[in-house]
C-alpha cells in the first residue's frame, strides 16, 4: 500500500460567488481505506461529485494513478460509486442487477452468472439470492447488491456516498465492519463520505476531517483521536470537557475562568488556549488511588450508554463528564474524586 492512486492539487469549487471548496491537497493510496468527514455543509459531497466526474473542479487538478482526470467523463474513469440512494433496478433479480456491468462489457452468460455468484458469497450472501428481485430484499441486503454490483465495474477507485445512513443502528454496525473486511479482502481503494466521525473511525485507515470546504486534519483514526488538530475536530469527535488555560508553569495550567490548576500537558509548546479532556480520560478514583490532578465533585446526572455510563459530576463552578465502564458503585447525588494524569490531557492553541 504505498502507490498514490488519488492526487487532488489546490482544488477549489465554486458556484457563482459561493466557495464551496477550497485549497484542496490530498493523496489517496493505492488499497487504502480512506474517509471525508464533516459536517453538514462541509463540501463532502461537492468533493465526492468531482472525484466521480458529475462535476468539474473550478481550479486545481484531481489525478488517478498519476493521470490528471478533470476532463475524463464519469463513465471513462476507473472509478465507481455506490450511493446512498443505492440506484439498483428493483424490479430486476439480484443477479441481473450485478451482471449489468458484465452485460456493458459484453461478458458471457455462463461467465456473468459465476461472477455474480462469487460475488453474491464474497459479501456473504447465499446463492439463493440469484434469482431473488430486489423489491423483495432487505435494506441491508439491498446494501450489499449494490456494492456486489460495484465491484463487478472492477473499477479501482470506490466511492461511497453516505452508503449506511439510512439504515438502524445495529444493521449500520454490521455493515461497518464488513465494508472494512471486504475493502481488506479486495484490496480495493475505497472513498468514503460520511457526516459521523465514529463511523469513519472504526473502517478507516486515514480521515479528513473537512470544515467550511477547506480539509482541517488528515491522519489515522489513532492521530485524529489522540492529537486533534484544533477544537473543531476535538468536538466533532463527541463530548468533551473544555477548559480555557493560561500557562502558570511548565508543569501547570491555569482555568481563566475559574482560577483552578489543571497538569499541563508533557512537551506541549502552547501558553494559552484550550485544554481538552474526553470524559473516558478522567477517572473516578477510589481513596487509595491517585492521578496528577484531583478535584472533589458530586453526581449531578448519569446516562447509561450501552456497556459505559457518562456521569455529568459539579465541581464547583463547573460540570464535568466522566465517562467508565458501567458497574461502578456511584449514583446521582454522591460525593466522588475524580482526576487524570497530565498526558490524558491535549493543548490546543484556539
Ligand atoms: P451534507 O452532509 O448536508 O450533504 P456536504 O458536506 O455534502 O453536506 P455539500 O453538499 O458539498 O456539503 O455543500 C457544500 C456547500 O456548497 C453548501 O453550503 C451548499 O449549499 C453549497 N452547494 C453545493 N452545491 C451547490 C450548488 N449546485 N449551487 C450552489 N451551492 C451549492
Amino acid at each position: 500500500m504505498s502507490e498514490t492512486i488519488l492526487e487532488l492539487k489546490g482544488v477549489e469549487k465554486y458556484f457563482g460567488d459561493f466557495v464551496a471548496v477550497e485549497r484542496i491537497n490530498l493523496s489517496v493510496k493505492d488499497g487504502e481505506f480512506f474517509t471525508l468527514v464533516g459536517p453538514s455543509g462541509s463540501g463532502k459531497t461537492t468533493m465526492i461529485r468531482m472525484l466521480v466526474g458529475m462535476d468539474k473542479p473550478s481550479r486545481g487538478d484531481i489525478l488517478m494513478s498519476g493521470e490528471r482526470v478533470n476532463d475524463v467523463p464519469a463513465n471513462r474513469r476507473p472509478t465507481c460509486m455506490v450511493f446512498q440512494s443505492l440506484a439498483l433496478f428493483p424490479h430486476k433479480s439480484v443477479g441481473e442487477n450485478i451482471e449489468f456491468p458484465l452485460k456493458l462489457r459484453g461478458e458471457a452468460k455462463h461467465n456473468r452468472k459465476t461472477r455474480a455468484i462469487e460475488l453474491l458469497e464474497q459479501l456473504h450472501l447465499s446463492e439463493s439470492y440469484y434469482s431473488k428481485k430486489v423489491s423483495e430484499c432487505s435494506g441491508g441486503e439491498r446494501q450489499r447488491v449494490a456494492l456486489a454490483r460495484a465491484l463487478a465495474f472492477d473499477p479501482q477507485i470506490l466511492f461511497f456516498d453516505e452508503p449506511l445512513s439510512a439504515l438502524d443502528y445495529r444493521l449500520r454496525k454490521t455493515l461497518e465492519k464488513e465494508l472494512k473486511d471486504i475493502q481488506r479482502r479486495t484490496g480495493k481503494t475505497f472513498v468514503y463520505i460520511t457526516h459521523s466521525l465514529e463511523e469513519a473511525m472504526v473502517m478507516s485507515d486515514r480521515i479528513a476531517i473537512m470544515r467550511k470546504g477547506r480539509i482541517v486534519q488528515v491522519g489515522t483514526p489513532d492521530e485524529i483521536y489522540n492529537n486533534p488538530a484544533n477544537g473543531f475536530v476535538a468536538q466533532f469527535m463527541g463530548e468533551v470537557n473544555e477548559f480555557r488555560v493560561s500557562r502558570k508553569d511548565s508543569q501547570w495550567l491555569e482555568d481563566t475562568e475559574t482560577g483552578a490548576q489543571y497538569p499541563a500537558p508533557p512537551d506541549s509548546p502552547v501558553d494559552e488556549g484550550v485544554l481538552i479532556v474526553r470524559p473516558e480520560r478522567i477517572r473516578l478514583l477510589s481513596a487509595d488511588e491517585k492521578a496528577d490532578s484531583t478535584f472533589e465533585g458530586v453526581v449531578e446526572h448519569q446516562y447509561v450508554l450501552g456497556s459505559r455510563v457518562q456521569y455529568q459530576v459539579r465541581v464547583k463552578e463547573r460540570a464535568l463528564l466522566v465517562e467508565t465502564m458501567i458497574g461502578q458503585p456511584f449514583g446521582v447525588g454522591d460525593s466522588v474524586s475524580l482526576g487524570w494524569d497530565a498526558d490524558q490531557s491535549v493543548l490546543m492553541s484556539e
